[in-house]
């Protein structure tokens, strides 16, 4: 029976590649809800409209619509498969709603500094189709612009601009960070310094997880 993990930290940390990581090499299925987001948004779906103007301007997408969104995806999960959830809950409301669909075993918190983040997000690079993530200058694609999986296109993504980036860290604090007690309260919380190579933190969250 394989481990329900969320994973905690800022927008930067490192969620979005350590889920991809610990679903690829140990088969855990993930659940990203900016993922999701985004490709509604593209979609030009009644979710996408609604969503876009809140991403765009850093905010948080309100708690019914995501909660709304997860629920039927929380309930299509096979029981045990394990679930790696990336980016959500990123409010109180949120995991208490998880909370009451399944039960979280590990809270997975990559800790980043601010000033790190703001230079990891404005030289971040995403994959328009497969979702993957590269740094121009840590982990540049082999051939420029192009992602190295799927060979699509990459772009910068609107919201990691360096001033929506500053307001996505200001909501990341009011909103997100409570649930670090959260989680520790229940005993669930384990926090791993997010800095340093992609394979070394990896390292430590499979540690973690097994
Ligand atoms: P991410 O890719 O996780 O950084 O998410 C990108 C954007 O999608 C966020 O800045 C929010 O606007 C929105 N978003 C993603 N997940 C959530 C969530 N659980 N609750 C509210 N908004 C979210």
């Amino acid at each position: 029976m394989k481990a329900n993990i969320v994973l905690l930290g800022p927008p930067g940390s490192g969620k979005g590649t350590q889920g991809e990581m610990l679903s690829e090499e140990l088969g855990y299925a993930k659940l990203s809800t900016g993922d999701m987001l985004r490709e509604a948004v593209r979609n030009k779906t009644p979710l996408g409209l609604e969503a876009k103007a809140y991403m765009d301007g850093g905010g948080l997408v309100p708690n019914d619509l995501i909660i709304g969104l997860m629920k039927e995806k929380i309930a299509s999960l096979a029981p045990g498969t394990g679930a790696i959830f990336d980016g959500f809950p990123r409010t109180v409301e949120q995991a208490d709603s998880l909370g009451e669909q399944i039960d979280v075993d590990l809270a997975l918190n990559l800790d980043v500094a601010d000033g790190e983040i703001v230079k990891r997000l404005t030289f971040r690079r995403s994959c328009s189709k497969c979702n993957a993530v590269y740094h121009l200058e840590y982990n540049p694609p082999k051939r420029d612009g192009l992602c190295d999986k799927c060979g699509s296109a990459l772009y910068q993504r609107d919201d990691d601009m360096e001033e929506t980036v500053r307001n996505r860290l200001k909501v990341y604090r009011e909103k997100t960070l409570p649930l670090i007690e959260y989680y520790e309260s229940k005993g669930r919380l384990v926090t791993i310094e997010g800095v340093g190579d992609i394979a070394g933190i990896f390292a430590k969250v499979k540690k973690a997880v097994e």
